[in-house]
């Protein structure tokens, strides 16, 4: 449907816009993305556009062995966070990236049982961050736990994913094999447009193809925008999503 041609040192979430340019025409009703694409911008740019995003479960990120960002609660009618030592973490400023900082009384966290496994400022103080667009982030959580979004993300593992592994391995799309943007994205659009045509074969002759267009629906193929990068031995090279 779409796709993309990025350096590779472009991250998922800032080739979005370019390829969603190239999606929205579609009238998409779902965005059935991975998680690179899991950022609070740009849920909250898919649920102002009145388009479902289903995204994956995302492993809670943090320190082994360190209390989990999940271990405080934030309070949304104080607009602060609970420490499980039930201790208010206040809210200080937002950060040019967007993100609002809550933080600890030193005083008390100074004599916290929990401190060792809490922080490790110097000055015994935990930092909690918040994004401005978390709450977007949230909704898409609760979208993930719907009836009937597990199924669809699975859709697109077992779908586009093996087509991307097809690209990879009988297209030659692991290294890139030419040196410009523009000749990689010419390579990158006969490599799809040969992998639509084997599906049509398939189609012609009635057996399951990938690359689904259900009614209404319209898939998202993350991989669909493939990075260009050096590798080790200073080949180009393509990285996945
Ligand atoms: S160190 Fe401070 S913030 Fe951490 S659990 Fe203890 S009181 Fe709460």
């Amino acid at each position: 449907m779409a796709y993309t041609v990025e350096a590779g040192n472009i991250h998922d979430s800032q080739a979005f816009p370019a390829l969603f340019a190239k999606l929205e025409p579609f009238s998409p009703e779902f965005i059935i993305a991975d998680s690179g694409y899991k950022t609070p911008s740009i849920a909250k740019f898919l649920l102002e556009k009145g388009i479902t995003p289903v995204f994956p479960y995302t492993r809670p990120r943090g320190k082994r062995g360190f209390l989990r960002p999940r271990d405080f609660v934030y309070d949304e009618h104080f607009d602060c966070y609970l420490c499980p030592e039930n201790q208010v973490l206040t809210y200080r400023t937002t950060t040019r990236e967007g993100y609002r900082e809550y933080k600890s009384n030193p005083e008390i966290c100074k004599t916290c049982p929990l401190l060792a496994i809490c922080t490790e400022s110097r000055q015994h103080q935990k930092v909690v961050v918040r994004h401005i667009w978390k709450d977007a982030l949230e909704i898409c959580e609760d979208i993930r736990h719907q009836s009937g979004m597990m199924e669809r993300y699975q859709h697109r593992k077992e779908t586009i994913e093996r087509l991307f592994g097809t690209a990879k391995e009988y297209h030659n799309l692991r290294y890139t094999r030419e040196k410009g943007k523009s000749k990689m994205e010419d390579k990158v659009g006969l490599t799809l447009a040969c992998l639509n045509i084997k599906k049509l074969v398939k189609m012609m002759v009635g057996k399951t193809c990938y690359f689904i267009q259900i009614p209404q629906y319209y898939w998202i193929m993350g991989e669909l925008s493939v990075n260009i990068k050096k590798d080790k031995h200073q080949k180009r090279c393509l990285s996945s999503f």
